[in-house]
């Protein structure tokens, strides 16, 4: 459990926000940091502090059916119907066009973006006055740092068409009311490590969802990740998750899910920005600063049910995947559910690359029940079967439609598909039935013969009615140990944020939450994979460990790993991909290989002198 320094419980005195050290508070986009006591949940506001503003508590209203107003411009279908309505004809492809330079440009204003574009377009026909030395430039004119965009950045890319000028007058034209970015952040909050950051943000009617930035350092490359929402509250009511006391209040546009990618962009653009600045962390910074700006994973593992939000998600995920903009490849999408069959199966149909995560958390439907109250509509056998054939899916299409049913493919053609897709079992460890070992036998043998990663998530503490708690880091151990056993690849996630709340399960909005009990369960123990870490990746170990479907070849692997560590503690498959991989090289491919190429060189020099002296002659 990668745990905060500050482990202190919370004292009345002790204002229970901070200022994140990484941030710069003058940041106008950015409100910071609330006191709250956190006995009676009483927001006051701090005198030493005076960028500390107060968190209103939102009574528990839903949220309005009227449409936005205004309206986010990264709402395509929104977008798209407001250009038909005025008339307003774009060729097939200059909306994406638009997209693109806005996502160049780090979201200006609208106003800010056609200023530019006139400005711009002026510049390249030569209508500028003599010494006029505006324009032409590729950043925002607030000056923001421009987002990179590796699509932008690729060579051969062909050039961006000129926008109608209607459309440009449409832009401005202030009745339809389209703005950039329709949310702000209210508060933004750094663990102590530095690693986390959760964002609460404001929605235009006042609402607040939550978004969690998790910066994954390691000497292979550093990365973020965002967890996303995409509800306002939850309808499900998973007993031990913190979102499910809110209920629902409604659901996002997919222009609002996106905004909180452009929020979290301009807070990793600030760290580079920043990163001289303040010497807590610094060198953890600097580590990032080359290539940490840029949100690199995206998981719906946020507010909400995602697959109750159907449309709105899925336009978010093509926004995602698009790679004029955010272009993060498919499978570095994971959309969570807890298993609503005929959406997974349109998600299927619609997405199949995009990675799908089944919120499972118990084997059996009974124990389910219990703690996921919306489960008794599904058979658990039904829910993996449908995860199964989300797996397979791409499969299945490259075969051309060859392989049978879900059941009917060969060891291989899995083993392939494992490769290739991302399908995943989440399971929170609580204590109780669902961690007993009967359930741990009983969940190898659900996805025995399937090439799933079960994800085991230590339970984080929140103010659920239930006082829950997480089992031990060993139990969890011998949990994993048994449903590896049964040749099914499991990890047990490291959990990252929970001293600010914004770990799994912990997202609800801060006004609503009473005064946090002590943690328990994994302080302090080692941890092994983080939150996007899957068996399919191409990093290090973990993609030997997808590969390995039968219980003698995970148990091979995670004698390698332990002997790599010298013994001792066992370091299970999937963990610390990035630096599995490095120890694995450092084992035998990094001496054969430079032994390969010392023979090459050898081989080379030999040639060239044979040929020389045969010139010679
Ligand atoms: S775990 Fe997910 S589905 Fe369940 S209540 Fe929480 S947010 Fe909703």
């Amino acid at each position: 459990c990668d745990e905060a320094d500050d482990r202190r419980p919370p004292t009345t005195d002790r204002p229970r926000y901070f200022i994140p050290s990484h941030s710069s508070v003058e940041d106008p986009r950015i409100t910071m940091a609330v006191a709250t006591s956190p006995t009676s949940g009483a927001t006051a506001t701090t005198p030493s502090t005076k960028s500390m503003s107060t968190l209103k508590v939102k009574p528990k209203i839903k949220r309005s059916r009227d449409p936005l107003s205004p309206k986010p411009i990264l709402d395509r279908r929104l977008l798209s119907a407001a250009l038909d309505d005025a008339g307003v004809s774009l060729k097939p492809g200059q909306i994406d066009d638009f997209y693109q330079l806005l996502h160049r440009q780090h979201y200006p204003s609208v106003a800010e973006f056609v200023e530019t574009y006139r400005l711009n377009d002026a510049a390249k026909k030569g209508l500028l006055p003599d010494g006029d030395e505006r324009s032409v430039s590729s950043t925002s004119r607030s000056g923001s740092r421009p987002l990179k965009n590796l699509a932008s950045n690729r060579p051969g890319k062909r050039n961006i068409r000129n926008l109608p000028k209607a459309f440009l007058k449409f832009l401005e034209d202030p009745s339809l009311e389209f703005v950039t970015v329709t949310s702000s952040v209210k508060e933004a909050r750094t663990s102590a490590d530095g690693s986390t950051t959760k964002l609460a943000v404001e929605l235009q009617d006042g609402h607040v969802v939550e978004a969690v930035i998790m910066r994954h350092v390691s000497p292979a490359g550093s990365r973020a990740t965002l967890c996303v929402s995409s509800q306002v509250g939850c309808a499900m009511g998973c007993t031990f998750c913190a979102t499910g006391t809110m209920g629902i209040r409604g659901n996002l546009s997919s222009g609002e899910i996106l905004e909180q990618l452009v929020h979290a962009g301009r807070i990793l653009a600030d760290d580079v920005a920043n990163d001289d600045g303040e010497a807590e962390n610094s060198k953890q910074r600097a580590r990032m600063k080359h290539n940490h700006d840029l949100v690199r994973n995206v998981v719906f593992m946020g507010m909400g049910e995602p697959l109750n939000n159907y449309v709105n998600v899925i336009d978010a995920c093509r926004g995602l995947i698009d790679c004029r903009r955010w272009n993060l490849a498919h499978g570095r999408v994971t959309v969570s559910t807890v298993g609503v069959i005929p959406k997974m199966r349109a998600l299927t149909r619609d997405l199949p690359e995009v990675s799908l995560a089944l919120s499972l958390h118990a084997p059996n439907q009974e124990a389910r029940t219990a703690i996921v109250p919306t489960a008794k509509q599904y058979p658990i056998e039904k829910l993996i079967d449908a995860l199964d054939e989300h797996m397979m899916a791409v499969t299945k299409r490259k075969m051309g439609d060859n392989g049978d049913d879900a059941g009917g493919f060969s060891a291989d053609q899995r083993k392939m598909a494992s490769k290739q897709k991302r399908a995943m079992i989440e399971y929170v460890m609580l204590e109780g039935d669902t961690s007993s070992l009967e359930c741990a036998h009983q969940l190898g043998k659900l996805c025995e013969d399937r090439s799933l990663l079960v994800n085991l998530i230590p339970y984080n503490q929140t103010d659920v009615k239930d006082k829950l708690r997480c089992p031990s880091f060993e139990h969890m151990r011998e949990f994993q140990r048994i449903v590896m056993t049964y040749g099914t690849l499991c990890v047990i996630r490291r959990t990252m944020g929970a001293d600010i709340a914004g770990a799994c399960g912990q997202l609800v909005v801060e006004g609503e939450k009473k005064e946090e009990s002590d943690r328990s369960g994994t302080e302090g123990k080692e941890t092994v994979t983080d939150i996007e870490e899957g068996p399919f990746r191409r990093t290090g170990s973990s993609v030997s460990s997808a590969s390995a479907t039968s219980a003698a070849a995970v148990t091979r692997h995670r004698s390698r790993n332990m002997s790599a560590r010298g013994g001792g503690e066992v370091a299970p498959d999937g963990g610390e991909g990035d630096s599995n991989g490095e120890s694995d090289l450092e084992g035998w491919v990094r001496p054969l290989a430079i032994a390969t190429a010392v023979a090459a060189s050898c081989f080379l020099v030999t040639g060239a002198l044979f040929v020389a002296q045969r010139r010679r002659r």
